[in-house]
């Protein structure tokens, strides 16, 4: 059993900020290993996030590690694969076989999915606290050590404070922890920007993800423009669909562009039967930034370790964030347990540089890579060339789905998977 909390005017042993996939996952692995675990949550469950809903494979292995039933009786939607629009082509890419990760995928609304993380988190042992919003880190003044975390509670938001010898800023895009020890985004790393908005479609049990390449920015009927950037569509089972695109920071478009309306005018040219019209909206446009290829570094630095999005964790090949964010905490978790079991000091700290040096190992090679295609996509016209030339040859395709979803066997894989395999070793970590 793991220390536990209390000594030497501890009120935890480790304090995780924010219970989205990062710091419920995170908060879960840690109780489970016996630490006493407060988990601080800005917002009531069950609470809406912006986002796709969509997982692949990657996401789903994160879930079934962390001993979740993804069953379709457990009320998830599983999907095969990926079907890719652009150029006058469709393809259907099922997921790859492989013994990495499971054969489907999952959609599940975040209402659903973060509520039900944060709960397995509490069966797990861990103190979660919700309208806790973290204002900032409560640091040592000589060492800069970070001690805790002050904020507000409550809905008259009355002050708080607590201390632990560690503290897991799962706190999102964000970052406000990290921001208040200025620990400022990189600017020499891809951000994405998305909006989406459900409607109630008939393609509510579509079992493929489906991305559409081919985004035209229809703002100016005569001037239709080709954006760098993908739009996708997900049903999610219920009767509605998950529409949105996302816009890479690379591109021109970035910061220039009116998203909603970019989102209206591409949903105005699909099909009407599929029924992305404003009467069938459910609910407003929403969206947010995604921080990607590790756009806030150091993972690790004086007792605060960032995971997930806080770290900028979302993969600038496809804006996949949640199975990142999950993997990240489970290397955060690994670390901060080996870490308290040992004494405080060189020995500790050895414990936790295995952190940030564990997010190299086994994502650096691989969001070197993304940070680099998403500078080559900007380009609308290599994005042009890729949707015309790659769409209709279906052994590029089923390679490049395996390198975009990052799905592949590093061991023993096939040869498509030796190849992603020797690419992500030979680029250097970011
Ligand atoms: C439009 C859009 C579509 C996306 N689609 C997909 C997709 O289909 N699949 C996918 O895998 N990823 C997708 N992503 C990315 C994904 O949403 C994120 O990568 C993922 O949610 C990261 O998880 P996280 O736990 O790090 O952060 P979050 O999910 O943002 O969780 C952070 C938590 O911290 C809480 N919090 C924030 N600040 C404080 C504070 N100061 N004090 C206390 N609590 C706080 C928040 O309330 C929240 O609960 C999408 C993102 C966007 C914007």
């Amino acid at each position: 059993m793991a220390r536990r909390a209390g000594s030497g005017g501890s009120d935890a042993d480790v304090i995780v900020v924010g219970a989205g996939p990062a710091g419920s996952t995170a908060a879960a692995y840690l109780a489970r290993a016996g630490l006493d675990v407060l988990l601080l949550e800005k917002s009531t469950f069950p609470r809406e996030k912006v986002c796709g809903d969509g997982l692949t494979p990657r996401g789903v292995k994160q879930l079934i590690d962390l001993g979740i039933d993804t069953s379709v009786e457990a009320g998830w939607l599983h999907n095969r694969g990926l079907r890719v629009v652009g150029g006058g082509v469709t393809i259907e890419l099922p997921w790859p076989d492989l013994a990495s990760f499971p054969p489907y995928g999952a959609v599940r609304t975040r209402l659903d999915f973060d509520e039900m993380l944060a709960r397995h988190a509490e069966k797990a042992g861990a103190r979660l606290h919700e309208q806790n919003t973290v204002t900032e880190a409560i640091t040592d003044e000589r060492s800069g050590r970070v001690l805790g975390v002050k904020g507000k509670h409550g809905p008259d938001k009355q002050p708080m404070q607590y201390r632990a010898p560690l503290t897991l800023a799962c706190d999102g895009v964000s970052a406000r922890l990290a921001l208040s020890l200025g620990m400022d985004k990189r600017a020499d790393r891809p951000m994405g920007v998305a909006v989406r908005r459900y409607y109630t479609s008939p393609r509510t049990h579509d079992d493929f993800l489906e991305s559409h390449l081919e985004l035209w920015d229809h703002t100016i009927p005569e001037q239709p423009r080709l954006l760098p950037g993908y739009g996708w569509i997900f049903g999610m089972g219920d009767g509605t669909s998950n529409v949105g695109l996302g816009i890479l920071s690379t591109s021109t478009a970035y910061g220039k562009t009116d998203y909603r309306a970019l989102l209206r005018s591409w949903l105005d040219s699909t099909p009407p039967e599929w029924g992305f019209r404003e009467g069938n909206a459910a609910g407003k446009i929403a969206g947010a930034a995604l921080p990607m290829g590790f756009n806030r570094t150091p993972h690790y630095r004086n007792g605060l370790l960032l995971v997930g999005d806080a770290g900028g964790m979302v993969n600038s090949f496809n804006g996949e964030g949640i199975a990142y964010a999950m993997q990240s905490a489970r290397f955060a978790a690994e670390c901060t347990v080996q870490a308290l079991a040992r004494p405080e000091g060189l020995a500790r700290e050895h414990a936790l540089r295995r952190y940030p040096a564990a997010l190299r190992q086994e994502l650096g090679g691989y969001f070197r890579l993304g940070n680099g295609f998403s500078r080559l996509i900007a380009h609308p016209a290599v994005m042009r060339a890729a949707t015309r030339h790659g769409l209709p040859r279906p052994t590029l395709m089923r390679f490049l789905l395996k390198l975009l979803a990052n799905l592949y066997d590093s061991r023993e894989g096939d040869a498509m998977d030796r190849v992603i395999t020797a690419m992500t070793r030979l680029t250097p970590s970011v």
